[in-house]
């Protein structure tokens, strides 16, 4: 049963992100001088994080006590991942098939957005597979470069497994530090009504505002819808997955809802991490499967992304009048997976791994000119789902792995 409180701040939480949106709306770029209380309140987040993640994936895969377990977690995680991720890009390009967003869409007014091109295409695949593991982990730690961290405190808590009782001690150490972290993440969490009110007031402020942000819209109104129908359809979908894999429902959800807020109003799967693993915890999914789930999660797991990389791509090759036949589009699925798993999990890391998508069949990078405009927003919408992705694994992997949730 969620406590009172909890009903209470998702309520208020709510209520911040429905005023950040109407004051950004109605008020514009005069919102942007709060746009620091929102910077405040993610610097504060992001503090959380590393800590965070050390005693949670440590004290997690200690906690399993057997080896053997892990394998038996590990495989059934990837499974959950890959099946959902693949689910994700399929439901893309059904819909982005079946509409045909880009159809007729001008292409001249593109502007050829030059960084995000050289940033994405200096990613390779196998780049994917370098970026798990890192020659300096304090560098990792100080770009917040999550991947490799999460590979070593796997690593380093399967290894405790094996030392019996002094390897024990460690881990209650660990078990310790993840308690107050915990507890650390409940406090800042009372921030959060005041934190998202600001970011998304800010942000769409940014935007110029409701008028400009509604014309931006229209111009790519059926790529958006594209994205956003898919996004809702996935949603739906994992809400089942949830129900028929995991046990859980509706309850499950609403104890989510702050993490899924949070998720929009930051535009970032990392920074929301912490509030994602309290909600997790106090949704009740298994404490030890969560503290491994959603951290690898946060970071590889982006249902949201890899749905709208599909589309996003597709749309392109719609509006330049190229015509993608089946070798092409499984090519997308295939690359579309592999670019969402490679995007990392801060705002708008989705709009430059999809040039390794763009790449791999042919397409012009200058496209992307066409999708900057809404991105900041689909970014918020793609992040939320790749937090309840998240959040549907670590139900699932319980449940399947055979570690109790109530
Ligand atoms: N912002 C997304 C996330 O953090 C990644 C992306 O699609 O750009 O999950």
């Amino acid at each position: 049963m969620p406590q009172k409180s909890d009903i209470w701040l998702l309520w208020a939480i709510l209520f911040g992100a429905i005023a950040g949106l109407a004051c950004g709306w109605w008020f514009g770029p005069t919102m942007q001088p709060i746009g620091w209380v929102g910077d405040l309140f993610l610097d504060i987040l992001k503090m959380l994080i590393l800590p965070l993640i050390v005693a949670a994936v440590i004290s997690g895969i200690g906690g399993l006590g057997d080896i053997r377990q892990l394998g038996r977690l590990g495989g059934i995680t990837v499974g959950y991942y890959f099946c959902t991720t693949a689910l994700a890009v399929l439901v893309g390009l059904i819909l982005v098939n079946i509409i045909q967003p880009g159809v007729g869409v001008d292409t001249f007014s593109a502007d050829s957005p030059t960084d995000v091109i050289d940033a994405g295409s200096a990613t390779g695949i196998s780049d994917l597979v370098r970026s798990l593991v890192t020659p300096n982990l304090v560098d990792a730690a100080a770009n917040l470069q999550l991947l490799p961290i999460i590979v070593f405190c796997l690593l380093f808590g399967a290894a405790l497994t094996t030392l019996g009782e002094r390897g024990r001690t460690v881990v209650d150490f660990f078990n310790g530090l993840n308690e107050a972290m915990m507890k650390l993440v409940m406090w800042v969490m009372y921030l959060a009504p005041v934190g998202v009110f600001a970011l998304i007031a800010n942000t769409l402020g940014q935007a110029g505002g409701g008028a400009a942000f509604w014309q931006e819209l229209q111009a790519v109104g059926w790529y958006t819808a594209t994205v956003i129908i898919g996004l809702f359809v996935h949603f739906l979908l994992l809400l089942a997955v949830a129900g028929w894999l995991g046990g859980r429902g509706l309850d499950y959800l609403r104890a989510m809802g702050r993490a899924l807020i949070m998720a929009f109003g930051t535009g970032s799967s990392s920074a929301t991490l912490p509030i994602t693993m309290s909600a997790a915890e106090a949704g009740g999914a298994d404490p030890k499967t969560l503290r491994f789930v959603l951290p690898l999660g946060a970071t590889v797991n982006m249902d949201g992304t890899a749905l709208y990389e599909a589309v996003a791509v597709m749309f392109i090759a719609q509006a330049y009048g190229i015509d993608l036949g089946f070798t092409a589009q499984t090519l997308i699925f295939i690359t579309a997976t592999l670019a969402a798993i490679g995007a990392a999990g801060i705002p708008q890391a989705g709009l430059v791994t999809m040039v390794i998508v763009l790449s791999a069949v042919n397409l012009p990078l200058e496209g992307i000119g066409l999708l900057l405009a809404v991105d900041w927003f689909l970014d918020r919408c793609r992040t939320t789902v790749n937090v309840w992705g998240d959040s549907v694994g670590a139900v699932v992997v319980g449940r399947l792995s055979g570690q109790t949730t109530r």
